[in-house]
């Protein structure tokens, strides 16, 4: 592919498979974190020492100009931004009542703040070029709604509406925005619910097993590719047939 990717949330889970899948396709990486530089920098090792190009920068993505600036120290090393993935998030697990404003704030703070702190760090090279492509990571429960994840669902529900609409404004000047929307995917994020709950998440899947960060990071690859580069405003669904 020999582009410049940069992935938030970077360092763990999904975002650690789409860095590792869009360096074996050639692309000099971006891993983004916030707390996690030793896996960071770990992943960027690895990377680099398999002949592949990365760094990792640190930001919170929430924070506008803390994510334009490593956005920038990212194509000092490498060039524009040329394939963006938002990937970064957070998950809480609580009712409405009990959802404090600032719970509320800083989950449509990450996940649609964060993606629209970067998307504006990366478009002017994009639009200058006529060229890029920009994959948000939803979830299914942005999807379909989710119980004692209000925040999260809603957040997550406004990243898929940021990405079709920015994909109407975007398709003119060849610059693709697609969304994919993860079901239950083994990473920290879900350990947390325990084994009883995973393994009923398991029961609910028609594909009879929960999802690996690399089957997310496969359907991010293919939509990166010049095979997609009709697809444009889409949501991708990774879940195995959780939601059909
Ligand atoms: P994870 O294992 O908990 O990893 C989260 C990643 O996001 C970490 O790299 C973390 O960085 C980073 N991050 C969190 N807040 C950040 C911020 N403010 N700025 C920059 N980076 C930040 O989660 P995951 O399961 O891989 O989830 C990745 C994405 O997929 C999230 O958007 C999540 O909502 C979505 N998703 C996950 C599932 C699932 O079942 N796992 C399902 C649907 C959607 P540090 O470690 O450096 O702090």
């Amino acid at each position: 592919m020999g582009k410049t990717a940069f992935v938030t949330g970077g360092s763990r889970g999904i975002g650690r498979a789409i860095v590792r899948r869009l360096a074996a396709e050639g692309c000099a990486v971006g891993i983004n974190y916030l707390q996690s530089e030793k896996e960071a920098k770990a992943l960027a090792a690895e990377i680099c020492g398999q002949g592949g190009c990365a760094v990792a920068v640190q930001a919170d993505v929430a924070d506008g100009a803390a994510a334009a600036a490593a956005i920038r120290r990212v194509e000092e090393a490498f060039g524009p931004v040329e394939v963006l993935v938002n990937n970064a998030g957070i998950a809480h697990n609580h009712l409405f009542q009990d959802t404090s404003e600032e719970l509320w704030n800083r989950m449509l703070a990450v996940h649609a703040g964060g993606a629209f702190h970067t998307i504006q760090a990366v478009l002017p090279h994009m639009l200058h070029e006529k060229e890029g492509c920009i994959v948000n990571i939803s979830s299914i429960w942005g999807l379909r709604g989710a119980a004692c994840e209000v925040a999260y669902a809603a957040s997550k529900a406004a990243v898929i509406g940021l990405t079709r609409s920015l994909a109407m404004e975007l398709a003119p000047s060849h610059i693709r925005v697609n969304c994919v929307a993860p079901g239950v995917i083994e990473t920290d994020m879900v350990r947390t619910l325990g084994a009883e709950t995973l393994a009923k998440l398991v029961e609910q899947t028609p594909a009879g097993r929960l999802g690996r960060p690399e089957d997310v990071a496969k359907a991010v690859a293919f939509l990166v590719r010049e095979d997609a580069d009709f697809i444009t405003g889409q949501v991708l669904t990774v879940d195995g047939g959780f939601i059909l």
